[in-house]
């Protein structure tokens, strides 16, 4: 299936695969607009989760710092669910659970500023998700993958 392309899109920056190689993800693609100027060792990307996508579910020890810049939808961050759109601004601290999903009929789209040297994400294990399970707010949230895989 080939979805449609969005219009937020700049000069010179290829539209990239959010992740080269898994499939925790629906729908989400990767801009890299700067990355690694001399006293700036940080890269600044734009994702873009179509209606109806999700960002992997995922935790690491390095921080983002998120805007969101289209649409809205909601995240899960740590044990919270909380509604994003336009405007905000999210920080992710180190091991903070966090997902993006655009779950409200828009796109979500975001910048993310991370440390170019960073650690690898750690995806939940089984354990991990019988808790999130357990939180009906979370449940809720996760539901949409459903059937959808
Ligand atoms: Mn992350």
């Amino acid at each position: 299936m080939l979805r449609k392309q969005h219009e937020y899109r700049w000069e010179g920056v290829d539209l990239l695969r959010y992740k080269e190689q898994d499939d925790t993800f629906r729908d989400v693609t990767r801009q890299v607009l700067f990355r690694n100027a001399p006293d700036i060792p940080c890269e600044w990307r734009y994702f873009e989760v179509a209606p109806g996508g999700w960002s992997t579910l995922e935790h690491h020890e390095h921080t983002h710092w998120v805007v969101i810049f289209r649409g809205r939808g909601e995240a899960l961050l740590g044990d919270e669910v909380v509604a994003v759109a336009a405007g905000d601004a999210v920080e992710i601290p180190a091991w903070t659970w966090h997902q993006f999903r655009a779950n409200q009929g828009e796109e979500l789209g975001f910048f993310c500023l991370v440390n170019s040297v960073r650690d690898k994400v750690t995806l939940p294990r089984e354990e991990d998700r019988a808790r999130f399970l357990a939180n009906p707010k979370i449940r809720k949230f996760l539901e949409a993958d459903n059937g959808e895989e």
